[in-house]
């Protein structure tokens, strides 16, 4: 028999009697069940967050501190038995799945230094005004299978942190880990303050629309992302959004193909390309472009894909059917225009596991739709340019608005290209690098508010202008 994980609703590991299997990409193999939540778990959940909420929000900042350090803690304290997990539900190796526990444990850690001073605006005779932040109340936090506890951690340190209190759904795709951090921090946290949720396609709408929700915090696609705002908007919710991106890898003539090869292929690939801010689109000036695709492509035939529980291997499954098939039809409609792969591209879809070879294709034009669609997988469109100001409006040519790269020489140069790129993130010689004490969030559709940093954490807090008129005091 399969392992079961149970829900975490107002302290307790609850489940519903009623159960969903979860599968490992890798070998489609069921790994484990998780519980379906319909609408009355959910107001359990919900009446359970509410409650909490009364003493939480007034609950000192050290303690709400100490109880999400204790998460870290718990994480941290079991990262060999949590990542394995992750790598057996989510696909991705090892040493990555290492990466996103250990980088969830110090992420929290980290955010729970954060703190939101009052500001005063005026103390002087005639009156005293301040600004507080006061917590929104209950937060519903929805999340995706690419890093699903990374993304779960996103969302439960600042809630907790401002004062919230948290109903949690992660994905049905990959919501065994984060169960089991749940079961390791029930004990640790209030009841109440943090629930685990699981359900199939009908609870992320019900979360949405659920009357006593004042916030939705959201990390998806940008076309559930739509549906979220439209949902929030019959009460008013506030939101959060953190959707999909294109993002853009702009490598100037002055780039070192040899320094830069490898780095970009990871920019691309790290966890088979799903993730929100890997390199989608790669333009290379005409100078350099021979011989950097020539490196990317021979650093490529070094990496192994496979079962990312498998020593070696670099590049992990698709994570689920319905991503794989995607992917193919890209990779397929790239075939049938007659585009140029410079490696991979022949997927076996009879095989067992969504398996996807690491695919480079060799200039494809600008409309390709696996140019101009997010391909999330491991997916690499090279392009060659040859002027500056032609490489800004076309890495700009997008709805997106997510992250981006530039590499030089002249980091000054970089920054002059940065500056304008729509986007909102840029890295110069480096990818993929957050940090908690920055915000995080997409320009234009790839996002709406931000996550990270003071103005991440604001986001789960109403401004509160208290005014003493201090020169008329009726007494
Ligand atoms: P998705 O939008 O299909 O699902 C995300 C979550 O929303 C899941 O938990 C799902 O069950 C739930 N959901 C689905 N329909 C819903 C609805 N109508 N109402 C409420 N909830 C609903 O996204 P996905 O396929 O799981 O993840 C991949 C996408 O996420 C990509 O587009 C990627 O770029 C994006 N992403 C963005 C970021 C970021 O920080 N900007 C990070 C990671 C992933």
């Amino acid at each position: 028999m399969v392992t079961q994980y149970k829900n975490l609703i107002g302290g307790k590991m609850v489940e519903t009697g009623r159960w969903m299997d979860v599968i490992n990409p890798a070998n489609e193999q069921v790994i484990g069940q998780v519980p379906v939540c319909g609408k009355d778990e959910l107001d359990e959940a919900v009446a359970a967050a509410r409650a909490a909420f009364k003493t939480w929000k007034n609950t000192p900042i050290e303690e709400r501190r100490a109880a999400i350090m204790a998460i870290s803690g718990a994480i941290k304290e079991n990262a060999e038995e949590l990542y394995r997990l992750l790598t057996s539900e989510q696909g991705k190796p090892h040493e990555q799945a290492r990466g996103e526990i250990y980088g969830a444990a110090g992420m929290a850690a980290a955010q729970s230094t954060l703190s939101l001073e009052e500001e005063i605006v005026q103390d002087d005779d005639t009156r005293l005004m301040r600004v507080r932040r006061v917590p929104v109340g209950v937060v519903g936090g929805i999340v995706p299978w690419n890093f699903p506890v990374m993304m779960a951690i996103q969302k439960i340190v600042p809630a907790m942190l401002s004062g919230c209190t948290i109903v949690l759904k992660p994905s049905p795709f990959t919501p065994l880990t984060t169960l089991r951090i749940a079961e390791l921090i029930a004990a640790k946290v209030p009841a109440g303050v943090v629930n685990i949720i699981t359900g199939e396609d009908d609870l992320g709408p019900m979360i949405t629309s659920h009357p006593d929700i004042d916030k939705i915090t959201f990390t998806g696609s940008t076309a559930t992302g739509k549906k979220i705002m439209e949902g929030a908007s019959a009460d008013l919710k506030r939101i959060t959004l953190e959707l999909g991106g294109n993002d853009a890898s702009i490598v100037l003539p002055d780039a070192d193909p040899k320094k830069v090869a490898e780095q970009l292929f990871w920019s691309s690939f790290s966890n088979a390309g799903q993730i929100c801010v890997a390199a989608k689109r790669v333009y290379i000036h005409e100078d350099i472009y021979d011989e950097l695709s020539a490196a990317i492509v021979e650093y490529a035939k070094t990496v192994k894909v496979g079962d990312g529980s498998e020593q070696g291997t670099g590049v992990g499954p698709i994570q689920n059917r319905k991503q794989y098939e995607r992917v193919i039809e890209l990779i397929e409609d790239a075939k049938a225009n007659g585009y140029k792969f410079l490696l991979g591209g022949d997927v076996d879809p009879s095989g067992t596991g969504f398996y996807v070879p690491i695919t480079i294709l060799d200039n494809p034009p600008e409309d390709a739709r696996i140019v101009a669609e997010e391909q999330f997988g491991p997916v690499m469109p090279l392009m060659k340019f040859s002027s500056e100001e032609e490489v800004i409006a076309r890495a700009n040519n997008t709805e997106y608005g997510l992250a981006g790269a530039v590499w030089t020489g002249d980091p000054e140069r970089g920054v002059k290209i940065a500056e304008q790129l729509e986007t909102g993130t840029v890295w110069i010689n480096e990818y993929l690098h957050l940090s908690p004490f920055a915000p995080f969030g997409g320009h234009k559709q790839s996002g709406f508010g931000a996550e990270y940093g003071k103005e991440g954490l604001k986001e789960f807090t109403y401004p509160q202008v208290i005014t003493v008129r201090r020169d008329n005091v009726p007494a």
